[in-house]
């Protein structure tokens, strides 16, 4: 007989081990089927993020920059080191041990709220029915009330560059490299090209990133993208825009590395390379999840069609997170879980999709939220601009982190406010004020009355809530009130 569940989770990644936990901690008798496995071949839950995502990207962004800090800056604050010394597999372990620790953390999460981790690759083959495989390839059916599928994503793959994980590697492989390459490549200047080609070129790489938009970060709005342009391509990022990968060549023995051909506006062009990373984005990973007999409705892209509250056409079948329409954030995928159980008890609970935060973790921080100047001037919204840069912030000199600015926008007439785009030091962190000011309808002027802690960063977001109105403090105010 099948096992049977008020709910079953298909994926345990943020937004399936939300979804799951927050299932059970409201009483359903609930299971997540996750197929998983580590290197050791044990079943590890946290999916993409925890495993080979945001938290190991984010480990050795951190550990390569305290290896630059070092290198090159500790002597600004009369710190000597003598020779500092780069032991890349120490530092890729300790990335493993951060994933290990988290990872482990959501089992024991699933222990304490009760919710029954199950092993293997699941299906929806009926309305209410889940056949899991096994990896030892035996299967079981699992009955549930209700479903939500949160089954992720994966790297796109493109046809002149083939993924080898030797040679060129995606996101992952680019998690793994056992030395620094000497010569790096990278297709796709987006947040994973960024954020990787930041941990190796500080780590000692040459690092050229073929994009093939003429326009650099096209989410930012220009004056903020051509800021964060100026800023990598001093950090030795050599951005190369225009650039549309042809082909690639992967050479063996002496000849060890990679030919990359590509065109840009001057015609065709090669470049030699001893690694290159793939990230041209990633795609749902929704293929085999679903029996065709269901009748699930996926768009063409293979993104499972889903409502504002990501119910799916089927009663009782729900999808989340990066298997659905949005940014593939996991921050977005876990509000989504949770607001699915949330709505199982009649809860109302509504993501707020006008409010995603995002950001890009290089040094500085790139981070946005709500409207930029670019998209209010297209939709004609009258509107002020206040801006502060980080070169007058006591704290920000004070840690010798001046690089990049706070600029925030807000309805002219209301002073609602409707957008904030910071590049600079913990951008994400201080963008969070001003998420939480924007959830709540707060005007330029609520944040300008607020008493912001002295000396910190945040000051920032206070001085350019002033400068909107022209009441700045510490730079000269463009208009006067
Ligand atoms: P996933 O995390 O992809 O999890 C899906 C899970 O479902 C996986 O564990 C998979 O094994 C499992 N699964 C799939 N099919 C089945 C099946 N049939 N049966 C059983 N299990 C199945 N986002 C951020 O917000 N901030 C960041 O800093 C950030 N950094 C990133 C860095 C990198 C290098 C990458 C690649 C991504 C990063 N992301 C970041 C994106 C983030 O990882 C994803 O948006 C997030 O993991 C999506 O969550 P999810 O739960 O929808 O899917
Ligand atoms: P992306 O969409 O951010 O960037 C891909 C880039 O590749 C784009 O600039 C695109 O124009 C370019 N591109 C596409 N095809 C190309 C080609 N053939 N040749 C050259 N350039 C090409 O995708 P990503 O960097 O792979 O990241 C994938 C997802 O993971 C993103 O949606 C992102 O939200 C998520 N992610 C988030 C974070 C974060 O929040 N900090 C970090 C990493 C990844």
């Amino acid at each position: 007989m099948a096992k049977q569940f008020d709910v079953v989770v298909i994926g345990s990644g943020p937004a399936g081990y939300h979804a799951a936990i927050r299932c059970a901690q409201l009483g359903f008798n609930t299971a997540c089927v996750e197929k998983w496995l580590n290197k050791e071949d044990k079943t590890v839950y946290g999916g993409t993020c925890l495993n080979v995502g945001c938290i190991p990207s984010k480990a050795l962004l951190d550990s390569s920059h305290k290896y630059l800090e070092a290198q090159k800056h500790f002597a600004d604050h009369g710190i000597k080191t003598g020779k500092v010394e780069l032991d890349v597999p120490t530092m890729i372990a300790r990335k493993e041990k951060v994933v290990g620790q988290l990872t482990q953390g959501v089992a024991g999460l699933f222990k304490s709220n009760k919710v029954e981790g199950i092993a293997g690759t699941g299906k929806v083959i009926a309305k209410n029915k889940v056949e899991v495989t096994g990896h030892d390839g035996k299967t079981e059916e699992l009955e549930a009330k209700n479903i939500i599928i949160a089954a992720g994503s994966v790297p796109i793959d493109i046809p002149p560059a083939p993924v080898d994980q030797d040679t060129i590697v995606d996101s992952t492989g680019a998690l793994e490299f056992s030395e620094v390459p000497k010569k790096l490549g990278i297709i796709g200047a987006g947040v994973i090209g960024l954020e990787l080609g930041s941990v190796w070129a500080r780590l000692g790489s040459e690092v050229t990133i073929l994009e093939a938009l003429d326009d650099f970060l096209p989410a930012v709005d220009r004056h903020t993208a051509k800021e964060a342009l100026k800023i990598f391509s001093k950090q030795g990022l050599d951005i190369k825009l225009g650039s549309k990968v042809t082909g690639s060549k992967v050479g063996k023995g002496a000849k060890k590395g990679v030919t990359v051909e590509y065109t840009d506006k001057d015609g065709e062009q090669k470049a030699q390379f001893d690694k290159l990373i793939v990230c041209v984005g990633r795609k749902p990973a929704t293929a085999n999840v679903i029996d065709d007999s269901v009748g699930l409705e996926l768009d063409q892209r293979g993104f499972v069609k889903v409502d504002d509250n990501c119910k799916t056409n089927i009663d009782g079948i729900y999808a989340i997170g990066d298997a659905v329409r949005g940014p593939m954030l996991a921050h977005k995928g876990m509000e989504e879980g949770v607001m699915v159980a949330e709505r199982l008890v009649d809860k109302k609970v509504q993501v707020n999709y006008d409010l995603v935060p995002s950001v890009i973790y290089t040094h500085p921080e790139v981070a946005w939220i709500g409207k930029n100047e670019d998209q209010l001037k297209e939709e004609g919204v009258e509107y002020n601009a206040g801006q502060f840069p980080f070169v007058v912030s006591g704290r920000a000199l004070a840690a010798a982190d001046t690089d990049g600015f706070v600029k925030l926008l807000a309805d002219a007439k209301t002073d609602r406010v409707l957008g904030c785009q910071i590049i600079g030091p913990s951008a994400a962190d201080l963008l969070q004020i001003v998420a939480v000011a924007m959830e709540f309808s707060t005007s330029a002027e609520d944040l300008a009355l607020t008493m912001f802690a002295h000396p910190s960063l945040s000051e920032a977001v206070h001085e350019a809530s002033l400068a909107l109105h022209g009441h700045a403090i510490h730079i000269a105010n463009r208009k006067r009130r």
